[in-house]
């Protein structure tokens, strides 16, 4: 348990930055360079990071041990937005062996012959473990819909490709989260809000670094044409699928330690409202574990 001075600190940095509910919902109001007013320095914030994810691999353990709920952290971004870092920053106490993180990207050509679903219910974390999505089903109402051209790739019977195909595939994904909670799985959703400046400014850096090259694709820059597209697409889809038990986090990413600290603070947060512990061995157990330990000390 952490203590109850800690967990309200934890929470003024998540609370600003929680979607729970969609209605009236706009972008416009977060600002991705968002500080909270907080000027710490580096150090301080990864002072911070380091407390929240040594705890997360505490709970992580005993997650594991009661073998109940799995949680499923799922992050949405444009480019550059510092997905990857994020994600390695804040499972970096993490038990590997508890943890997976998938990578969604363009659909195979068996992947395109099922349901939309398809290849992210095959990667859904089992019971007591963390699953990590870095991109998700959200693609198919983000840049399925920004470029129009994947949809057809998707070989639907035309019927079913009308002008509320939007609105009934995030309808899909609000029921299937339902599903998904009502199964154990938590599930939280990030947002990394990136400004257009500072990711131009990321490109540039990129461009610059002969170790970051690889990590630049020339597509990167073209799709900074549908930036608005994109924003639009992100505001419909948080819209329409933010709930209680499937809340959309807007993080401002304009400062990569805010970020971080962001998201660690909302995981601990959720992670402490399911109030873990290791499972309690009954009479029985107890006289097994006294058998065993009378065994080992008669050993010579
Ligand atoms: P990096 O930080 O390394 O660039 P990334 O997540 O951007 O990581 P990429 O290989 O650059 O990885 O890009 C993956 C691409 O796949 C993205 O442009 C994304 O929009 C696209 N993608 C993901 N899911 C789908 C989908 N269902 N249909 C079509 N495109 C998709
Ligand atoms: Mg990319």
């Amino acid at each position: 348990m952490l203590e109850k001075q800690v967990l309200r600190r934890i929470q003024t940095y998540v609370r600003p930055f929680r979607i729970t509910s969609g209605k009236g919902f706009r972008l416009k109001d977060f600002d991705p360079g968002d500080t909270c007013g907080l000027k710490m320095d580096k150090g301080e914030a990864a002072e911070l990071l380091q407390r929240g994810t040594e705890w997360l691999a505490d709970e992580q353990d005993m997650l594991y041990a009661q073998d109940r709920w799995s949680l499923l952290l799922l992050f949405q971004a444009m480019d550059a937005a510092g997905k990857d870092g994020t994600i390695k920053h804040v499972m970096s106490g993490v038990n590997p062996q508890g943890c997976q993180v998938f990578s969604f990207k363009q659909p195979s050509a068996e992947e395109l012959s099922h349901d939309f679903l398809w290849r992210y219910v095959k990667s859904l974390p089992e019971r007591g473990r963390i699953g990590i999505f870095n991109r998700s089903y959200y693609e198919e109402v983000l840049v399925v819909r920004v470029h129009e051209e994947i949809l057809e790739r998707q070989k639907l019977p035309p019927q079913f490709v009308g002008k509320r195909i939007w609105d009934e595939r995030l309808a899909d994904i609000a029921h299937f989260e339902d599903y998904l909670t009502r199964q154990g799985v938590v599930i939280l959703k990030f947002f990394l809000n990136l400004s257009r400046k500072e990711q131009k400014k990321r490109f540039m850096k990129r461009l610059e670094k002969p170790e970051k090259h690889w990590k630049f694709a020339p597509s990167d820059v073209h799709e900074r044409k549908f930036w608005g597209d994109y924003m639009q697409a992100f505001e419909q889809a948080i819209r329409a699928t933010s709930s209680r038990q499937a809340p959309w986090y807007v993080v401002p990413a304009d400062n990569k330690w805010f970020t971080r600290l962001v998201v660690a603070a909302a995981i601990v947060e959720v992670v402490e409202q399911l109030g873990l512990a290791y499972p309690k061995v009954d009479a029985a157990k107890k006289k097994q574990l006294e058998a065993a330990r009378a065994a080992l000390a008669r050993e010579k």
